[in-house]
């Protein structure tokens, strides 16, 4: 029995990962450490449903802690890896003790940006990543409290409404002219302007933060640039993650803002692989790589190093697709925006069911955005996989079923 696989980092990639492994019949020494206390959960429900009080923690585990135990799964929990030694196959953790492995895994996520500005570790201004982070907001989140969320990307959008929906009063601060300017077309982010803004919510767009006011050791406000003061008792600040490669930088893996990796999960060392957040990873249908932060990458990535460490050829790639819940409203996003020519609309925002079609020069679909449009998501799903090319006018006629908007074959 050799010394079996290592896995740094203990959240969605890495569980799923442990638990691919022994479905697979792997038999060797299998362990997780991971710096949070818990063992693997999701964090989607994070800023949804934990937030709102209509989730417990408990619920957030990917298997109940005695799966674990049950599958001879070391858990290492509430510590750190501190340092990777590839030469003598051992990493040093912050109990002072060494692992040795035979196959390493980095699993280590993203981390946060942090917002450089006077004020920002005054008492009430949070992040949110954790069960813990999440429990801190939702215990200062009552009807009538005054939040402000700085960011207006999916996670603060997210807890803009998980806010309104216990009755706090919300106000986003963005520093773009529009929200989700990095991950969403124009049409999604005006549509999620006016849905918030339906909400109560005020949007403060193309606004920059300066820093934080404190009133009695805790934070009293939002101050902008321009000077104005945005009154507040609680500030949740969500302007974008990094990739953790810290200890792979240091264990001289190639690494260009995330550990770089193959359509294995292997990295620049054939016996380390890195899977979620962390990588920089070939997306092959755009001819790409990039960072994905989503849990089908995360699940995905798991699934192709689970495949290299057990020696089964790798499995077909998937294509990235993400979604976000907002009030009433569920978006699922399939593919990417890339070398898009045009985008079409169907379906009425209005009514809040719309897909947003992205259509490259020779009308192939290259990624949709759909809100309250599943069999839109389903069927665009395969299509942007494949590149299947559609009339933008048979897209945007919704008297056509949506099965049917790929023009028969000619008889
Ligand atoms: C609030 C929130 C909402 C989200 N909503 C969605 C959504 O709706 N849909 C979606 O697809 N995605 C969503 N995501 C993103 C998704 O949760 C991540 O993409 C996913 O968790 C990535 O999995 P991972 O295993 O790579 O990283 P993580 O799940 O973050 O796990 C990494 C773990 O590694 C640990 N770690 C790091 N360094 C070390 C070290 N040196 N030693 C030991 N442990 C270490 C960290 O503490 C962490 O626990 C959301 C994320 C957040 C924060």
């Amino acid at each position: 029995m050799g010394a079996g696989v290592l896995i740094i980092g203990a959240g969605q990639a890495a569980g799923a990962l442990a638990a691919a492994l022994r479905q697979g019949g792997y038999t060797d020494p299998i362990t997780l450490v991971g710096a949070e206390p818990l063992p693997p959960y999701q964090r989607p429900p994070l800023s949804k449903a934990l937030l709102k009080g209509e989730a417990e923690p408990d619920s957030l585990l990917l298997r109940p802690a005695a799966f674990y135990a049950d599958k001879a799964i070391g858990l290492r929990l509430g510590t750190r890896v501190q340092a990777i030694d590839r030469a003598a196959r051992t990493v040093s953790l912050s109990d002072g003790s060494t692992l040795s492995w035979s196959t390493l895994v980095l699993a280590t996520g993203s981390r946060l940006r942090r917002l450089a500005v006077p004020g920002i570790d005054a008492a009430g201004v949070r992040e949110l990543r954790t069960v813990a982070d999440a429990q801190a907001i939702r215990a200062r989140l009552t009807p009538g409290s005054r939040l402000a969320v700085v960011g207006g990307g999916y996670v603060g959008l997210e807890v803009a409404a998980s806010a309104r929906a216990l009755g706090a009063t919300v106000t986003v601060i963005e520093r773009e002219a529009r929200l989700l300017a990095r991950v969403a077309s124009q049409t999604l982010s005006a549509f999620f302007a006016t849905s918030h803004q339906a909400q109560g919510v005020t949007l403060l767009l193309g606004a920059t933060v300066s820093g934080f006011e404190q009133a009695d050791g805790a934070v009293s406000g939002v101050r902008l640039a321009d000077g104005r003061l945005i009154d507040c008792d609680l500030a949740v600040v969500g302007i974008g993650a990094l990739a953790e490669d810290a200890l792979a930088v240091a264990a001289g893996l190639a690494c260009e803002d995330g550990i770089l990796v193959d359509e294995s999960a292997r990295t620049s060392d054939p016996d380390i692989y890195a899977i979620g957040d962390c990588t920089r990873r070939p997306v092959p249908r755009y001819g790409i790589r990039m960072r994905l932060e989503s849990v089908p990458n995360a699940l995905e990535q798991a699934k192709q190093a689970a495949a290299g460490i057990l020696g089964q050829p790798a499995p077909r790639a998937e294509l990235p697709w993400f979604w976000s819940d907002q009030y009433d409203l569920r978006l699922q996003i399939a593919g990417l925006p890339i070398g898009v020519a045009r985008e079409v609309v169907r379906g009425d925002p209005a009514g809040k069911r719309f897909a947003v079609f992205h259509l490259d020069a020779e009308n192939r679909l290259q990624a949709v955005e759909a809100v309250n449009s599943v069999a839109e998501f389903a069927a665009a799903r395969q299509w942007a996989a494949a590149g299947q090319v559609l009339d933008p006018a048979r897209v945007a006629d919704a008297a056509i079923p949506v099965k049917q908007i790929p023009e028969a074959p000619a008889a």
